[in-house]
């Protein structure tokens, strides 16, 4: 059996060493030694200066939405996992969808105007697959509109433009460490800005909004992170370079095998380079889709349709919305198998495979 993903483990006993640290301290989670140090080496590793160690990545989207006040509508887009939406309507604001870039698969900066109204308060936008949206273009519609802009980079650990980190655009950046993702602490989140009072508010919020002994500054929550987590996030970061040049080495090995499948990937941004979190596949269309998948669930090789239908109308508390290019990729839009521990011959077998269906 092969799965989509599985989860990066370090060796037992390197992880065990955090751990016997945290009996002798008997300092288990708000903010203790090791989540300081995760956002240190977090902020070196990354080259940011404001960073927030969180307890996931959706957590780390409503906070923000809460930090810049936002009401009304957000305009984001419908290719993205569902966190990015239900965000939104949880902090009582309104999602509009606009259209996908068929090239980049991420929201359409072009089609954004149009869809401002004097209820808009910001732009929430997904780095798809760590492939940057047209960030520049983003900025200049936020400025001249007064909208904040939030960029969910769940998927976009270590992606940098011009030797700048991805994190560091918009009003804010969240991140997601999650098991599944590409670095990760168990379940995690993070949250950059360059704004070092926003930061201060989101960190207020993070622990219930106490400002001190019998004080509250705002209105917070519970988005803290456990010692546990920042342990698995610090061994993790060690092995980070490794884990990258692994899935290089693979996705690099499937492009060759697969150069004469009837699909595409999605374009990448021009000044910046792929960090390897997926392996996304437009195919020619979703009949072909349908075929490959199916053989390979039969032969328990698990891929997934990531992202699949679309947030515009899938979600059964929003009104439903067609969107051409958003419903044409989405339909597909297939990930293959792409994880640490995949081997280079599993690579060649599931593009056997999938050439094999092909061609029959
Ligand atoms: C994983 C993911 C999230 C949610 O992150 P969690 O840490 O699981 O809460 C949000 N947005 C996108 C695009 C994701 O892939």
């Amino acid at each position: 059996m092969i799965l989509v993903t599985q989860p990066f483990l370090p060796p037992e006993e390197e992880y065990l060493k955090y751990i016997q640290g945290i009996w002798k301290r008997n300092w288990l989670t708000n903010m203790g030694p090791l989540a300081s140090q995760l956002e240190m080496e977090l902020k070196e590793h990354l080259n940011v200066n404001n960073l927030l160690f969180v307890t996931n990545g959706t957590v780390a989207i409503q906070m923000a939405i809460k930090a810049l006040e936002l009401s009304g509508e957000i305009i984001t887009t419908p290719f993205s996992f569902v966190a990015t939406t239900s965000s939104i309507v949880w902090e009582g604001c309104t999602p509009v969808f606009v259209d996908i870039d068929l090239k980049s698969l991420n929201i359409d900066a072009q089609k954004i105007e149009a869809a401002i109204t004097e209820k808009t308060s910001a732009i929430l936008a997904t780095h798809v697959y760590g492939n940057p949206c047209d960030v520049e273009k983003i900025e200049k519609i936020a400025k001249k509109h007064n909208l904040k802009v939030i960029y969910d980079a769940a998927h976009a650990f270590g992606v940098e433009i011009n030797g700048k980190s991805i994190f560091e655009y918009g009003d804010v950046s969240t991140c997601s460490l999650h098991a599944t993702k590409l670095y990760h602490s168990v379940e995690g989140g993070l949250i950059v800005t360059s704004n070092s009072e926003l930061l201060k508010k989101m960190a207020s919020i993070r622990n219930f909004g106490i400002s001190g002994f019998d004080s509250f500054s705002e209105l917070g929550l519970n988005g803290k992170n456990s010692e546990f987590h920042a342990a698995m996030g610090l061994v993790n970061l060690k092995y980070i370079n490794q884990i990258h040049e692994k899935r290089k080495t693979l996705a690099d090995l499937y492009d060759k095998k697969l150069k004469n499948l009837r699909a595409v990937k999605p374009v990448w941004h021009n000044k910046s380079q792929q960090n390897y979190a997926y392996y996304p596949l437009v195919l020619e269309n979703e009949e072909l889709l349908l075929k490959i998948k199916g053989d390979l669930d039969k032969q328990e090789i698990f891929t997934r349709r990531y992202f699949y239908p679309s947030l515009a109308s899938a979600l059964p508390y929003l009104p439903k919305l067609e969107l051409d290019f958003t419903d044409d990729i989405s339909k597909r839009v297939l990930c293959l198998p792409l994880y640490y521990d995949l081997t280079l011959e599993e690579v060649e077998l599931i593009s056997r495979i999938i050439i094999g269906i092909q061609n029959n």
